[in-house]
């Protein structure tokens, strides 16, 4: 990770650099900010930074034998602890070692990301992760060894607010006793949730929000928007890359999310099964991503509800316009007081049970099969 790669924080980025070359290095840190502050990649960028053969003005050089173990994360004297937990591959006692591969992999892929996608990337989404004492075993296992090519051993603890007490006791024994050349940068984005003990121990770096321009052009430039939009999201994103993305996202998700929508209740109203299927495979797909699917079925929940005002009431939301207006006229005759409360009742279950990493297919496609005989109740008026 090159500092140059990281959004924003110039003046951050200037003083470590700073305490590097004025041989200032403290043996125990901790980095706080939120993660889409940049808190972690500033994190391995300094690491990287202190261990570079060649170091440039501002900068690792990114082409020495240690920026290239670097740049891959595999550094043999850089280790990483987070949380883990098991899944269908780690049955017991998980530690960080066991899932290396997947903490690179998401790594190289993503300079920015928070806790979330790390566990859909492991697999845990139905559970909590935490830093256990079998961590903190392995942790001093490999600090007490010599460091094998660099100056330093370095580990760099994300989420370190994720160790459990006993975890944070062994640490606390680490960072009190340091084993000969070692830095331990823990990263989190709430000290408070930390031991006192830990925290009067380590030297903190507060990573403030990402500055508005910065956002600005990292999203003119990686997202290549317009400056308008660019502009009116930055506002919006806190300093944070995660929001400014999350905040990108949504506006191109809502489009799509209308089209899908559209689609199955096409399908759903023509009983035609393999419309259905040819949907179900599209929002089941792994690249759909579980988020999404929540998101997709919050919107419908939404539009069921509109189609029931508006079945009822002259006055709809005013943010259902344009094509979705259109498609609401003709669609709200089929949401009544005779199917509107098992519709809701089939979106919220199946909402639930994605958040619960059900099988995305069976869900989707029983909800559409549940769907084609629901549009088919008729609209009764009672007859006193
Ligand atoms: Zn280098």
């Amino acid at each position: 990770m090159l500092f140059k790669d990281i959004v924003g924080q110039q003046n951050l980025k200037n003083r470590l650099i700073q305490t590097v070359n004025e041989g200032r290095i403290s043996h125990a840190q901790l980095f706080v900010g939120k993660s889409g502050f940049g808190t972690l990649p500033l994190a391995i960028a300094y690491a990287q930074y202190i261990t570079c053969k060649n170091k440039q003005e501002g900068d690792s050089c990114g082409a020495c034998t240690s920026c290239i173990k670097f740049n891959k994360l595999a550094h043999p004297d850089l280790h990483f602890s987070f949380p883990v937990s098991t899944n269908s591959s780690v049955k017991a006692k998980p530690v960080s070692n066991d899932f290396m591969q997947d903490w690179r992999e998401l790594n190289l892929q993503k300079t920015y990301f928070d806790l979330d996608e790390w566990h859909e990337k492991i697999d845990i989404v139905q559970k909590q992760s935490l830093i256990s004492v079998h961590e903190s075993h392995e942790v001093i296992k490999k600090l007490t060894l010599k460091p094998f090519e660099a100056e330093y051993k370095m580990l760099l603890i994300w989420k370190a607010e994720h160790m459990n007490a006993s975890a944070s006791n062994k640490l606390l024994k680490l960072i009190e006793e340091p084993t000969g050349k070692t830095i331990i940068i823990l990263i989190a984005e709430d000290e408070e949730a930390l031991l006192k003990t830990i925290t009067s121990r380590t030297q903190l770096i507060r990573v403030p929000p990402i500055a508005q321009e910065d956002i600005k052009k990292y999203l003119e430039q990686k997202e290549q928007i317009g400056v308008e939009k660019a502009n009116q999201i930055a506002a919006l994103a806190e300093g944070d890359v995660l929001v400014a993305d999350e905040k990108l996202h949504y506006s191109e998700d809502q489009e799509m999310f209308f089209n899908l929508f559209v689609t199955w209740m096409r399908g759903c109203y023509e009983a035609n099964v393999e419309k259905m299927h040819t949907w179900v495979e599209q929002v089941s797909d792994r690249k759909f991503g579980r988020e999404r699917q929540k998101r997709f079925l919050e919107y419908a929940l939404e539009v069921m509800r509109e189609g029931m005002i508006r079945n009822y009431s002259e006055n709809g939301l005013q943010r259902f316009d344009g094509a979705e207006g259109n498609f609401m006229k003709k669609f709200a005759p089929f949401v009544h007081e005779n199917n509107v409360f098992g519709i809701m009742e089939i979106l919220n279950e199946a909402h639930y049970h994605v958040s619960r990493n059900a099988y995305a297919k069976i869900l989707f496609m029983d909800m559409s099969m549940k769907f084609a005989n629901l549009l088919k109740v008729k609209k009764r008026t009672f007859v006193s």
